[in-house]
């Protein structure tokens, strides 16, 4: 793909009429109200906006590599810089950790990652590593393995957001959600854990 593709009055320019995505419109006048924070995998093909088909200034996302939150206190600091922002500052009533189905990054921390050309890669999915443990440990096998994985580390990874004071101190004062969801990448369906039941239920097909 060329860059100028990136830029969006050169895909305005190239396809005037079209209604397809052709970039983000100037956002001067729109400001940040977010409903929600987002905490999403950096697979290209799992765009927060897209799921949820929403446009500036509707959500503040953070994305990385399996949708991880470092429990608080750990060497991140990107990750925890943004919670605080969001709950702290933004005030969003409601945390969405989405994972996916085909995760690269769950599937890297299913094999041995190579340490030597990887060593970021590998040490920031350790972060993950508890939820591939407890798939292994259950002796869950064959094509379910993938999904329990990305399903157990969503709720890992629900469980590190509440280590956050400010996470738990909304919650405790009934100010904030927290919502664990997966998106099937070949079905397009919208789950999410209902803690109530433990399970998981279809929200959109
Ligand atoms: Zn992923």
């Amino acid at each position: 793909m060329p860059i100028a593709k990136l830029i969006p009055g050169y895909r305005r320019s190239e396809k005037p009429d079209s209604t397809t995505f052709v970039g983000v419109e100037p956002s001067d006048e729109v400001s940040q109200q977010p409903g929600v924070l987002w905490i999403g995998c950096s697979d290209s093909r799992v765009i927060p906006e897209h799921i949820a088909n929403v446009g500036p200034g509707e959500i503040f996302v953070i994305r990385n590599v399996a949708n991880i939150v470092p429990p608080y206190g750990t060497a991140d600091e990107t990750v925890g810089a943004a919670i605080e922002y969001a709950v702290i500052d933004l005030r969003v009533p409601h945390i969405v950790i989405c994972g996916h189905t085909d995760c690269g990054g769950i599937k890297a921390l299913d094999k041995s990652i190579d340490m030597a050309r990887r060593p970021y890669l590998a040490r920031w999915l350790e972060w993950a590593r508890p939820a591939r443990n407890q798939v292994v440990v259950a002796g869950i096998t064959g094509s379910d393995r993938h999904q329990e994985m990305v399903r157990a580390n969503i709720l890992l990874q629900t469980e590190n957001l509440r280590s956050y004071p400010c996470v738990r101190d909304a919650q405790n004062n009934g100010h904030l959600n927290l919502h664990a969801w997966m998106y099937d990448l070949k079905s397009g369906e919208l789950s999410r854990y209902d803690a109530s039941s433990s399970l998981w239920e279809v929200v959109i097909v």
